[in-house]
């Protein structure tokens, strides 16, 4: 199988204290991943790594087809290459709608001057409609994004990633806050998504984590401790031991 991202023997240490200790990770395109672990594993370090936020003092980290080095690109060219990242709060223009959340998400204007100048074709229109669509937020296009549940802003801050062509996307905790059915629908939502882009989910919900029905990787103290199915690495001892803290 192809890969699209590869890090390889990574390691960061901040002030004496190594948070990722010779990780090595890959994914291959339109993947779905689940991230698990622990307070402390290094599942947000990692996340930095791999947007550039934060450099390795050691190892590789080795982007698509013509394997370029992510550590020589800076963040916005990572972003540009085509990785997005969806924090666990959700940052939508509160005072805009819907509809010109996800038009600017389409066009990445500089500035809102350029927004509000700005008339959308009637292709990006139609792409707006179907991203609206994909995540649920059809019948919410004139809404200011400032009236929507949580769970609906976490969804359009996903149509805002998807309008830019992500090829890789990486979650934090998206199901966090959500009521039962918003996990239902995140949950379509991601797998929709990981058909055309390979995606990458931090998740502390086990139940979650079942539902994507994906390879899961488990990091402990910085370093990949297992992976593979749900039920394989629940039933890896060090994993069990490692949640229940022994
Ligand atoms: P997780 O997201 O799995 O909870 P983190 O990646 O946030 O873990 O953190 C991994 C370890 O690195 C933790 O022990 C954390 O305290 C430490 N750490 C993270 N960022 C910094 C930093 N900027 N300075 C010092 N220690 C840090």
């Amino acid at each position: 199988m192809s890969t699209l991202l590869e890090v390889s023997g990574v390691s960061v240490t901040f002030d004496g204290f190594r948070a990722i200790n010779n990780l090595s990770f890959r994914i291959g395109p339109a993947e779905m991943r689940a991230v698990i672990g622990p307070n402390g594993a290094g599942k947000t370090t990692f996340m930095d790594i791999v947007t550039g936020k934060t450099r390795p003092d050691e190892g590789r980290v080795i982007w698509g087809e013509r394997s370029v080095s992510l550590l020589k690109m800076s963040e916005a060219r990572i972003a540009q290459a085509g990785i997005g990242r969806k924090f666990q709060k959700p940052t939508v223009f509160e005072d805009q709608t819907v509809e010109e959340n996800l038009l600017m998400a389409l066009k990445k204007p500089r500035s809102w001057v350029s927004v509000l100048s700005y008339r959308p074709s009637r292709e990006d229109i139609e792409k707006v409609y179907g991203l609206a669509q994909e995540i649920g937020l059809q019948d919410a296009l004139k809404r200011k994004s400032g009236e929507l549940s949580h769970g609906q802003k976490q969804w359009l801050e996903i149509g805002m990633l998807l309008a830019q062509e992500p090829r890789l996307l990486l979650v934090d905790e998206p199901a966090a806050g959500m009521t039962p059915q918003e996990r239902e629908h995140t949950t379509d939502l991601l797998v929709e998504a990981a058909k055309t882009c390979a995606v990458v989910v931090v998740e502390h919900d086990m139940e979650f984590v079942r539902r994507l029905n994906c390879k899961v990787t488990v990091l402990h103290e910085g370093s990949v401790l297992a992976e593979g199915s749900l039920d394989h690495v629940t039933s890896n001892q060090d994993v069990i031991d490692v949640y229940l803290g022994r």
